[in-house]
């Protein structure tokens, strides 16, 4: 069965989309520890991040830099902080998140809640400060 990230993929669940290419998909995380949390994934279903092919896996990073980049300028931060878990949905991904102190990466911490408005004000706020090539 295809994971709830590929489901986001194919368009049968809906998510805030940040970017997009033929091998990645980013989009908002929907309990952000703050404005901007995003998650990077491979369209390619692979649960484990470390069992990504070695090409991929800097693809993919290279992918979530450039978003990195726009979430910084959407959101002035003092760096964009970077995590990868995987505990709960078995698709690889990459955490961002805008952080003003490291307490900002504690994935216990509360989570926001946005409306539906918000969340797309973030996504569409990043989306236009990532660079076009
Ligand atoms: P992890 O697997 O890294 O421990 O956590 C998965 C992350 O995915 C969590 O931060 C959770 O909020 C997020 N998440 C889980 N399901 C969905 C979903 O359906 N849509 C979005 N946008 N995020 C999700």
């Amino acid at each position: 069965m295809a994971t709830i990230f590929s489901r986001i993929v194919a368009g049968e669940i809906p998510s805030y989309k940040v970017a997009e290419d033929a091998r990645f998909y980013a989009f908002l995380d929907i309990n952000p520890l703050a404005k901007g949390h995003t998650l990077v994934i491979p369209k390619r279903e692979v649960d484990y991040f470390f069992d990504l092919e070695d090409e991929e896996i800097a693809a993919m990073q290279v992918f979530a830099k450039k978003v990195a980049a726009a979430i910084k300028e959407a959101f002035p931060c003092i760096k964009v902080g970077q995590a990868v878990l995987g505990l709960e949905v078995p698709h690889a991904h990459i955490h961002l998140v805008p952080m003003q102190s490291e307490k900002d990466m504690l994935f216990t911490n509360p989570k926001l809640q946005l409306t539906p408005q918000e969340f797309k004000e973030i996504a569409d706020r990043i989306n236009a400060c990532l660079a076009v090539d």
